[in-house]
Formats: structure tokens, sequence, C-alpha cells
């Protein structure tokens, strides 16, 4: 288990398709494992492969239920919208008003190549959406809603 380095905005990773995996590998599992890590270091919900320079559609989740491996995710269905903030690991200190579906259907593959599908709503929907867009090479900065904003700083 490490913390890994995250790719951040200007990163070219960022900005490339993801490829599937085929075989899990003891070096797929020591990624996800750090991949957690990782993403729970620097407070975020969920975090791709690609931002810490791994070019897998590979994601980990963990809205606070249960945290989520998946591999070679594929959204079936959405429904609804909503809109609000969000943020990413690769564009620290930064957030904007996004609009997401309220619901969405995913099927992946679980750290064991399990097939199976998750139901997400609200900030699992949103973060879903998120991460999934990260495997295209997409980030959320280009369907932000008017500008990015400085996250509020906590005082102290
Ligand atoms: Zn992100």
């Amino acid at each position: 288990m490490a913390i890994r380095n995250i790719r951040v905005l200007g990163d070219e990773i960022l900005t490339k398709r993801a490829k599937e995996v085929t075989v899990m590998t003891p070096k797929i599992k020591e990624l996800i494992g750090d991949m957690f890590d990782t993403m729970y270091e620097a407070n975020g919900v969920g975090l791709a492969a690609p931002q810490v320079g791994i070019r897998k559609r590979l994601v980990v989740i963990d809205c606070g239920d249960d945290p989520l491996v998946l591999i070679n995710p594929v959204i079936l269905e959405t429904s609804g919208e909503q809109s609000g903030q969000e943020g990413c690991l690769s564009v620290p200190g930064k957030v904007g008003i996004v609009t997401r579906p309220n619901y969405v259907k995913v099927k992946a593959y679980d750290e064991n190549m399990n097939e199976y599908t998750v139901e997400g709503q609200e900030l699992l929907a949103r973060c879903l959406c998120h991460e999934i867009e990260h495997l295209d090479g997409k980030m959320y900065v280009d369907r932000v809603e008017g500008e990015l904003m400085d996250v509020e700083s906590e005082g102290e």
C-alpha cells in the first residue's frame, strides 16, 4: 500500500482513453489498494487510474456507503437531473457547477473480475459519471456551467 502521485490538469494522460483490463494481476490488485489509500489521503470520494498515471479502465469510489471497485465500467441507464458543485483531485482547490443525471445504473467488474451492477443516486450518481468520464480522457472542467470557483477556505 502506498500513496501515489495525483496527476493534475494539463497532464496529457488525463486526456487519453484508458484501456480495458482483461485479466486481474497482483500488480493491479496493488494498484487498487494504492488508489484507495491515495483517495482517502486526499479526502476524495472517487479516483480513476489515469489520475495516478495508469491508462487502465479502473475506478475506485467511496461516497460513504460501501467502497466500490469498478473495472471496465459502462453506464447502462441514466435518469433525472441534478445540478451542483463538483470538484476533482486533479484540479486541486477548485469547484464548479455541473449538471448530471440524478440516477445511474452501471455495469462493471469487481477486483475478482466478477461482473456486477451498481445503482447510484445523487452524490454516487455524480461520482460514477465523473470517474467514468476520466477513462475516456474527459474532465469535468469542460462541463462546468459558469466559471470554476476557488474552494472556500475552512478558516482557522
Ligand atoms: Zn476527477
